[in-house]
């Protein structure tokens, strides 16, 4: 049964939702790495070059509330994550994006609480293309006008995220007591609308079903300029509500990104380090990803706390991982 599902998936055939199934399904290590191997081949096919994208987190400050359950980033909500408010001033942002460049890392993600209406992210944008010549992703979630949305694409933002992190509503609610999915999707159409490519991910482990999760990736292929899909794994952060939910197993995250990458040959895959772990890139990328997200070089001039851990990528260690693997990591 297996086989032939897996087969079918090589041959760039249609999968059915329950065929999907059938693949989350796996459990025992033989036909794991058949699947795995099924999906970097399809990756392979398309490139062999892995995306590297480092960070600026602009402001921890959120107005969200109550706060997400499983949140360590916003301040005060854990002794583990940035803990103290934080807003990072014009000079600190062009620094750390200079940085990257000087790191010949090609990708910046520039991200922040929401309470600003686009205004931080814009702010971000500009300093990222007046002074470099880095690709930029922009998220601060749903907290986006039409107007800041069109500002962005003026000034040449190439990616703009807003995670769904599950469609389920009601788990939804319940992990993002004062967030609004609704509003999440609305920023994702305007994104499309405004022909900014889309940045769009999920969290797994959260209490969603596998039956959400395929149904979650079948409704991102309704968002027109979808570019790119970050595969994120539930970590608990100390000190916050959810600080004794279990961790989403590592084995399951990865079966999402190669299922992920059968359905989607072409998107970009990512995988943001804090939420896989930095040790654990490796099998991200054998698995079909081709984005690792939060890589840090040693020249780093802010102290960086991962969105979903406090960990994150360091970039050596990371290009040691994708040549090691055959791969070539896209500098610049
Ligand atoms: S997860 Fe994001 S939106 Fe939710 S409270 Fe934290 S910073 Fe705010």
């Amino acid at each position: 049964m297996i086989d032939r599902i897996l087969e079918r998936a090589k041959e760039g055939k249609d999968l059915s939702d329950e065929e999907f199934l059938e693949l989350l399904r796996i459990d025992d290590d033989e036909n794991l790495d058949k699947l795995f191997k099924i999906a970097a081949e399809i990756r392979d096919k398309q490139s062999k070059t892995i995306k590297l994208t480092s960070t600026v987190h602009i402001t921890n400050k959120c107005q969200i509330q109550p706060r997400c359950g499983y949140c360590g980033f916003a301040e005060e909500t854990s002794s583990k994550g940035y803990y103290n408010a934080f807003y990072k001033s014009d000079e600190e942002i062009l620094k750390a994006v200079i940085s990257i460049t000087d790191a010949h890392i090609p990708r910046v993600s520039c991200s922040g609480g929401y309470g600003y209406k686009g205004k931080q992210a814009i702010n971000a944008c500009r300093i990222v293309k007046e002074n470099t010549n880095l690709e930029i992703l922009v998220n601060v979630g749903g907290d986006l006008t039409p107007k800041s949305i069109d500002k962005l694409a003026e000034l040449g933002a190439d990616t703009i995220c807003c995670n769904l992190e599950t469609i389920n509503e009601e788990v939804f609610k319940k992990v993002k007591p004062g967030d609004s999915l609704a509003q999440r999707i609305e920023t994702c159409e305007r994104v499309c609308e405004a022909g900014i490519n889309l940045s769009s991910g999920l969290l797994l482990g959260i209490g969603e079903s596998p039956e959400d999760r395929i149904k979650h990736l079948r409704f991102l292929g309704t968002f027109k300029t979808l570019e790119e899909i970050p595969i994120m794994g539930f970590n608990p952060y100390e000190d916050t509500p959810m600080a004794n939910h279990p961790a989403f197993p590592l084995k399951e995250q990865l079966k999402i990104v190669a299922i992920t990458r059968i359905m989607y040959p072409t998107i970009r895959i990512t995988m943001p380090t804090p939420t896989v772990g930095p040790e654990n890139v490796e099998y991200s990328l054998k698995a079909g990803a081709n984005n690792l997200a939060t890589v840090i070089a040693d020249n780093y001039p802010l102290e960086v706390k991962g969105v979903g851990s406090p960990r994150y990528g360091n970039y050596t260690e990371v290009v040691n991982v994708i040549e090691k693997l055959g791969l070539i990591p896209q500098t610049i």
